[in-house]
């Protein structure tokens, strides 16, 4: 290990949801099944797997109830599914036996609540009131992600107090785990710093902190490297950088999950993933998309020190 690095962290593999949902392609339920096996069989112990949203608001992920239904995956493997709303819920629910936690999510700022989701972001708290304990009840976990943690791309700067308020109505409301987004790519590695070292000595010991950052600006690393040393020891990732979002436009997908696994066991910090396998996973997918990825590692290839 290395001094002031955890010598352990975990990665939650988001590609499947977050990627997927915001490739330009449909792609096959089947294909999707196959390659969320084979991401479960990389020593990832956490994988997003689909969202239970409107299949008029993103027909990329209609087929939500048929991949869960399909996968087959090892025991130990944690399986989620993001639920916008409590309709969300009940949809999910209803294949309760094929997952094991829950993702919620609403953004720090108003305006980018309100194009998402089309409500302010108090309408969204007392919305998660209902969801979260209803979710606890059938015995999942959730995590309660806040987007746009760090800066909104139309509302500008976001003030670490307003996302902290939301952190504590989310705990209060029975969330085991808050992600922070960085949706939109804004954050920069100081910025990280401070804010996880502040959110780490509030709510470290209450919930489990996850760092969800966007490599819009192809920063996200950098951020992942400063939210570790400030503590956190849970982060998502997209498999090939796949991923992107509405805005900006065009923009790149979440961190590559093999860029952040080897950058960390470069650094001496396990993560249990076998980086040759999930660059098995990113080639498979990037053959299936038939352009280039995002990805660095994937174009390199694992550092050889000879
Ligand atoms: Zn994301």
């Amino acid at each position: 290990m290395s001094p002031g690095l955890p010598d352990l962290v975990s990665i939650r593999e988001v590609g499947p949801r977050d990627g997927f949902q915001n490739e330009p392609e449909i792609i096959a339920t089947g294909d999707k099944i196959a390659l969320i096996d084979r991401l479960a069989r990389t020593g990832i112990k956490r994988i997003e797997a689909t969202s239970f949203v409107r299949a008029d608001v993103i027909p990329q992920l209609a087929d939500g109830p048929q991949v869960l239904a399909g996968i087959d995956v090892p025991d130990g493997v944690s399986m989620s599914v993001l639920v916008p709303n409590e309709r969300g819920l009940d949809n999910a629910l209803a294949h309760r036996d094929r997952f094991h936690e829950v993702g919620v999510f609403l953004s720090a700022s108003e305006t980018h609540n309100r194009k998402n989701v089309n409500r302010s972001v108090e309408e969204s708290l007392a919305g998660l009131d209902r969801v979260i304990p209803r979710a606890l009840e059938a015995s999942l976990k959730v995590e309660a992600v806040i987007a746009t943690s760090f800066g909104c791309p139309y509302e500008g700067h976001v003030d670490p107090e307003r996302v902290f308020a939301i952190v504590r109505r989310l705990i209060d409301a029975g969330a085991g785990e808050i992600g922070f987004g960085d949706t939109t790519g804004m954050a920069n590695p100081v910025q990280v710093g401070a804010f996880f070292t502040e959110a780490i000595a509030r709510f470290g010991d209450e919930v489990l902190i996850t760092a969800h950052f966007h490599n819009t600006r192809g920063q996200g690393l950098a951020n992942a490297v400063a939210a570790l040393q400030a503590g956190c020891v849970s982060f998502e990732s997209s498999f090939g950088e796949l991923g992107g979002c509405p805005v900006p436009a065009g923009a790149t997908g979440n961190i590559a999950t093999e860029d952040l696994v080897s950058m960390l066991h470069e650094m001496g910090v396990q993560t249990g993933i076998d980086l040759p396998a999930v660059l098995d996973a990113a080639r498979a997918v990037r053959d299936l998309l038939g352009r280039p990825l995002g990805s660095h590692t994937l174009v390199a290839g694992p550092v050889d020190w000879g």
